[in-house]
């Protein structure tokens, strides 16, 4: 059943990815949006993806049913003391953060008693930020996750699990804490390594580095898709999970030191056995309809003009 009211803080990428996929797939009947920035309000407008957007954080949540905080995560906490005085009670008060247990901690003493507090997180996204970046499909065949109390209302959740669900999402629930724990090895980790070596190839010599432009279809150029992910919210990101990432970053650090010894000693053994494993996974992934067949990691493959030379294809 669609959310008869629903109010979004926050129309950067995901925010403005909800508005546009709850209009779409008819999850929501009247959407309030609101932002930080008149002018990211005056582009909502114009591109016309909510039925009213107002001026502040307050004004948006007035007699909300839904109402779903798109914010970095560092932002979650004042916002939460901002909105309380205005809740409708029994309204739904979720999120989107990356990190699931600092939101908690910073959302939950400022929320009424009267209204029902459960933080999702929507493991989707892309590089881009911004209410333009945006687009209904985002969440079609993404996992929602949800990290309810184990006192909340299972009707609320049913809810909030109903309306990603209408969004195209699948949707689990797990805790805050095991949350930040696997998207620490998923997600925060794999941006970490793709911040560290984008900045090693920004330090190298000037003569370095623009070969390493140059022939970035060696791999290098897949790092730089995800290290051009906004830089708020990534240093909320591991300022809010520093500990899961602290626990995660030191078993690679163990890994990558085998690595660096089985090189150094020439163990080819080592390599390969790591190397056929890692690719099982990717299988996996693929298996699992969380990314495509193509060996290019999603991008799109039009159809080749014809090439200059016979041996001018591009080659990872
Ligand atoms: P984004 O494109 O940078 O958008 C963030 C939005 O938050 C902007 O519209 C900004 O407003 C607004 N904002 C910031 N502080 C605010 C405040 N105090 N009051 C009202 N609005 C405020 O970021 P995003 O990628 O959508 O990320 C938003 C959240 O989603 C983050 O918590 C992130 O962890 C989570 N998330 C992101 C991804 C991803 O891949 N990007 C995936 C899943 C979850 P102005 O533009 O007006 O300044």
């Amino acid at each position: 059943m669609a959310v008869s009211r629903l109010a979004l803080v926050g129309l950067g990428l995901i925010g403005s990815s909800i508005a546009r996929a709850a209009r779409a797939y008819g999850a929501a009947r009247e959407i309030v949006a609101t932002s930080r920035s008149p002018a990211t309000r005056r582009r909502v407008i114009e591109l016309g993806i909510a039925d009213q957007v107002v001026d502040t954080n307050a004004a948006a949540v007035e007699e909300a049913d839904l109402v779903i905080l798109c914010i970095p995560v560092g932002q979650c906490g004042t916002v939460a003391a901002e909105i309380a005085p205005h809740l409708k009670p029994g309204a739904i008060v979720s999120d989107v953060g990356s990190v699931k247990a600092s939101v908690v901690k910073d959302m939950a003493p400022h929320l009424p008693s009267a209204v029902h507090f459960i933080p999702a997180h929507p493991v989707a996204g892309t590089e881009h930020s911004g209410p333009d970046a945006g687009f209904a499909e985002l969440f079609v065949n993404r996992w929602c996750i949800l990290t309810p109390a184990p006192n909340a209302d299972p009707a609320a959740v049913k809810t909030l699990a109903a309306f990603w669900g209408a969004l195209g999402s699948n949707v689990e629930t797990m805790t805050p804490e095991h949350h930040d724990l696997v998207l620490a090895v998923t997600s925060h980790l794999p941006h970490l390594i793709a911040y560290t070596i984008v900045g090693t190839a920004d330090e190298l010599g000037e003569v370095t580095r623009s070969e390493v432009l140059k022939f970035s279809a060696g791999g290098f150029r897949d790092f730089t898709r995800i290290a051009a992910s906004d830089p708020t919210m990534w240093r909320d990101v591991f300022l809010a999970n520093k500990d899961a990432v602290l626990e995660m970053l030191g078993a690679f650090n163990e890994d990558l030191s085998k690595l660096t010894r089985a090189i150094r000693r020439g163990d080819g053994d080592t390599l390969f056995d790591l190397f056929t494993r890692t690719r099982a996974i990717r299988r996996g992934i693929i298996d699992l309809g969380q990314d495509i067949e193509a060996p290019d990691f999603g991008r799109p493959h039009p159809a080749p003009a014809p090439l200059p030379r016979p041996y001018a294809a591009e080659r990872d």
